[in-house]
Order: C-alpha cells, then structure tokens, then sequence
C-alpha cells in the first residue's frame, strides 16, 4: 500500500497540468475551466455522475479532443501544440502520434482484436508503431500476460476470455508501449460485478509499481484504498478535490454529498 504522506515525486514537474481547460461541442460547453495538477506516480481518482465531462477530460489529454481554451500539459509539454517564443503551434499529426505512445488508455469496452490471440493483442502495438522485432515483442508481452495473471490465456482469441480477462489483457496491451501514463476510462463498468475484482487487483498493482494514473471509476472503494486524489466533477467543472478519504468521508459541498449517497 502506497501512503502520500512518504510519496516523493521523481521530479517537481506534475506528469499532468490543466490550467482553465475548456472545451465545447458546438454551443454545448463540456468543460467550463478545469484546473488540477496529477503528479507523477500519483494515483489520480476523477468521479462525478454521468455526463459531468470525465471522458471528454480523459480525451483531451490523450490528444482525442482539442481544447478550445486553457492550456493542458503532459509531462511539462503542451498537448497539441508546440510552442516558441511567445506563439503556438499546432502538433502535426506524425508529432501527435508520437506523443500519443506514451499514454496508455484503457475503456470501458475492451476493444480487443477480435481475430488475434491475447498474446498478439500484446504485441501489435509494438510491432506495428515501433517497428520492434516479433522476439522482443513477444518477449514484453509475456512478461505482461503474466503481470496480469493470465500467462495461461496467452493462446486464447477475446471470445475465449472472461470480460475480466478481456480487459486484463487491454490493460497489458496499453502497457506494452510501455506508457508513461496511464488513462482508466471507467474500466469495470461493463463488467460483471463477479469480475470487476480481478480488473482492480491489477490496476492495483500498477499503482504500487508506480505508475501514474488517472481513473475514472464509480469503484469508491478503489479510490479510497488505493487513490492518492480524488476529484469531483459536476458540470464541467470541478467541485471538490482532495485526500480520497477526507473527500469520501466527509464531502463539503452538496453536490459532491448528493452524488456519493448515490454511489456509495
Ligand atoms: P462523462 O464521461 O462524465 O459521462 P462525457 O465527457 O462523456 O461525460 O460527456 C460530457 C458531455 O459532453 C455530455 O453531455 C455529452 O453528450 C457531450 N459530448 C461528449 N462528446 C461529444 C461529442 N463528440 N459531440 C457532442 N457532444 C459530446
Ligand atoms: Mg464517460
């Protein structure tokens, strides 16, 4: 179990830094001016009901979506732009895939190759993005089946697999790029409430190797044993950060009261 209090970030630069980020769909603004910091090896817990904007958040960092204002920063650089001087200009799309591979993202639907075995799941990516050699490939990739408890499932194609086991193996897939970050876009909500455990364990896991995280979950359990932060989003913005338990056990705005009476 990882404890805050003794954490010490390998640098102070935050591996995540959204400065007033804003973002809209035509008319519809979705994020109205989101700030918070994520430092690295930081286990970041983002809730907040449907629709508050927690997946368009996750996107943005990951180069999906562009910001309409603010500034977002991953790992001291600027999402989507590169700057000199005093002006900005917008990545290439060559530049924006090549920062891409350092984020890992997991959702809430697998997404698996259908036509490929958990273990050629693993070592696409690689191959394909980094032009590595299959023996290293496979290498890392049975290296991470295993990480993930399923070295005995390297052979099977997804339709073999639990939707546990299914997301175990996107999750050793995002990690074969071997991601500085990693997204979790509510990864055990589609499944079986049996096989949401094994899916936590890793991730778990992860956390107490030091990865930096950020979560979108309902699991409040999750974000209480195993988050360093949680941030309440409601409408764009957020209501509420702090300690998971200071956050969870005693909420000091409404909001954030009514939401968790709901989802705890
Ligand atoms: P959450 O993940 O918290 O449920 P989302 O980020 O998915 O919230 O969505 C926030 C709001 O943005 C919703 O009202 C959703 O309909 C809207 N939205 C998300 N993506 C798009 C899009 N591509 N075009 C238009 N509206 C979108
Ligand atoms: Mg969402």
């Amino acid at each position: 179990m990882k404890s805050t209090d003794v954490k010490t970030p390998d640098s102070g630069r935050p591996m995540v830094r959204a400065e007033g980020v804003h973002k809209s769909f035509g008319h519809i603004e979705v994020l109205k001016g989101i700030d918070l910091e994520v430092a690295p090896r930081e286990v970041f817990c983002l809730v907040g009901p449907s629709g508050s904007g927690k997946s368009t958040f996750l996107r943005c960092i990951n180069h999906l979506e562009k910001i309409n204002a603010g500034r977002l920063y991953v790992d001291g650089e600027l999402v989507g732009y590169r700057q000199k001087g005093d002006k900005l200009y917008e990545l290439r799309d060559r530049e924006v895939a090549l920062k891409r591979r350092d984020i890992g993202m997991v959702f809430q639907r697998f997404n698996l190759f259908p036509h490929m075995t958990a273990l050629e799941n693993v070592m696409e990516a690689p191959i394909q993005v980094k032009r590595e050699s299959k023996a290293v490939a496979r290498e890392r990739a049975v290296r991470l089946l295993d990480r993930v408890g399923l070295s005995d499932r390297a052979g099977n194609y997804p339709a073999q697999l639990s939707g546990g086991q299914q997301q175990r193996v996107a999750i050793a897939r995002a990690l074969a790029m071997e991601p500085k970050l990693m997204l979790f876009d509510e990864p055990t909500s589609a499944l079986d409430p049996e096989l949401v455990g094994e899916v936590l364990d890793v991730m778990r896991g992860l956390a107490e190797d030091g990865m930096t995280m950020i979560v979108v979950t309902h699991e409040m359990g999750f974000a209480r044993e195993v988050g360093d932060s949680l941030v309440f989003m409601d409408g764009g913005v957020v209501v509420e950060s702090g300690h998971p338990r200071d956050v969870l056990t005693n909420p000091q705005q409404d909001r954030t009261k009514a939401f968790l009476s709901k989802v705890l």
